[in-house]
């Protein structure tokens, strides 16, 4: 599709998609850009039975509104097209009308992260890029290295050497060249920009190429196609840097310019106690552009940011969707994953089951209503950090094998015999 402008989300200016690879020249890091496109054009080229009949499951199926060329190559591996579960004893559990459970796990590296990565692989092939770079807490740079080894593109990675081994498995089986940053995410990623301007390598960074967001919408409009294209009131979805909130307020808001939907739901955003700078700029009504960089610490790795890279994006999407920003403990993002997995039969890492814990505490706070219709996005699946679930799961039961010794157990949980 033909990009009619990138617009600095701080000062407004415009810019040539040729002009400006990353952020405003003017407002620096913060000034991140919009990928606008012409919605007239756009009505007038394609509709949503269009869409409907595609044959493609994959986010791929949704390319006509994406910044790519018809003809383009994409990755091969199956990114997107992930399910939608409705799941009635989660809704009944956290004492609301309905909640929908979008998989992100899914995907081929097992996070929603695989949206973004597929298509700036896919753009980096198209401009005949050789070499891909990016900073990540783990999960940006296992898709990325995914998403290049099906291309066979060069990745090289820098991620906190305390990333999950999970993560750092994935990076190294895939292929990439993994630096292992002895420092924070925030440190990795003044890194990964330093290299790719100096190497000339395409750079994946959250937050600071415009792309990302652009293949994470993707997630929006599988929800409203999944759906019918009726709005469920809310979406919750955990913030870290707060590129995904910002892709799935843009996925939406790019159906809704195509009159593709009526209305935009109420987005919550969740962050970590540890990790919380867009929820503070949002309840305190600061600037989020001129925002310090806090310290933080969670066990949600995937939602740890010093600085949200896409704050104003972040911040904008929650403001004018009428949404909220809610911020939940260590213990509550940890105690959610069995929870989630028990009533859904949904396994996510830390920064997913946020998203559950954050329809808990919006609930206590009166964010949402008990006759509220929400989706949660699982945005990564549980087998990412296994040491986390590990906390919480509970324990198996040692016996010999000897069914006199399960007998004990029978007996001890009170588990029914059927005979
Ligand atoms: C990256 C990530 C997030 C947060 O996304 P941001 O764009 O950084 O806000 C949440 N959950 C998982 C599993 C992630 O990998
Ligand atoms: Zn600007």
């Amino acid at each position: 599709m033909i990009i009619a402008e990138l617009r600095c989300v701080v000062c407004g200016r415009s810019y040539r998609p040729d002009e400006v690879a990353y952020t405003c020249p003017v407002c620096g890091q913060a000034g991140t850009l919009d990928v606008c496109y012409d919605y007239d054009a756009l009505r007038r080229m394609v509709a949503r039975e269009d869409i409907e009949r595609s044959p493609d499951r994959s986010m791929w199926r949704y390319r006509a509104l994406m910044p790519l060329a018809s003809e383009a190559a994409v990755p091969p591996l199956t990114v997107g097209g992930t399910p939608l579960y409705d799941a009635p004893r989660v809704a009944s559990a956290l004492g609301l009308a309905q909640v929908w459970v979008k998989d992100d796990g899914r995907n081929p590296t097992g996070s929603l992260k695989d949206r973004a990565s597929a298509l700036i692989v896919a753009r980096a092939m198209a401009e005949g890029i050789r070499v891909v770079t990016t900073a990540s807490t783990g999960n940006a740079a296992a898709a990325l290295a995914g998403l290049a080894a099906s291309v066979g593109l060069p990745a090289v990675i820098f991620v906190p050497e305390t990333a999950p081994e999970a993560k750092i498995a994935q990076l190294l089986t895939y292929g990439a060249t993994v630096l292992l940053v002895k420092g924070n995410y925030d440190r990795a990623f003044d890194l990964a920009v330093a290299a790719a301007e100096r190497y000339g390598w395409y750079n994946r960074n959250t937050g600071m190429n415009p792309y990302t967001l652009e293949g994470k919408k993707t997630v929006a409009f599988e929800i409203a196609e999944q759906l019918g294209w009726r709005m469920p009131d809310a979406v919750v979805v955990s913030v870290g840097d707060g590129n995904i909130i910002s892709g799935v307020h843009k996925g939406f808001r790019d159906l809704h310019a195509l009159g593709w939907i009526d209305r935009i739901p109420r987005l919550i955003g969740v962050q970590a106690d540890g990790s919380a700078a867009c929820y503070q700029a949002w309840k305190t009504g600061a600037d989020p552009a001129t925002m310090e960089p806090i310290n933080a610490q969670t066990v949600a790795d995937s939602i740890a940011a010093d600085l949200p890279r896409d704050r104003v994006k972040a911040v904008r999407a929650v403001r004018e969707t009428n949404g909220a920003f809610v911020s939940v403990s260590d213990e509550a993002i940890l105690a959610a994953i069995p929870r989630l997995a028990r009533e859904s039969g949904v396994f996510a890492e830390p920064a997913a089951s946020a998203a559950y814990a954050g329809a808990q505490a919006a609930l206590a706070e009166g964010v949402l209503s008990a006759s509220d219709r929400i989706v949660l996005i699982v945005t990564g699946s549980g087998l990412k950090d296994i040491r986390s679930a590990m906390r919480v799961a509970g324990s198996g039961h040692p016996v010999a094998p000897d069914i006199e010794e399960v007998e004990q157990v029978r007996q001890a949980l009170g588990l029914p015999s059927l005979r």
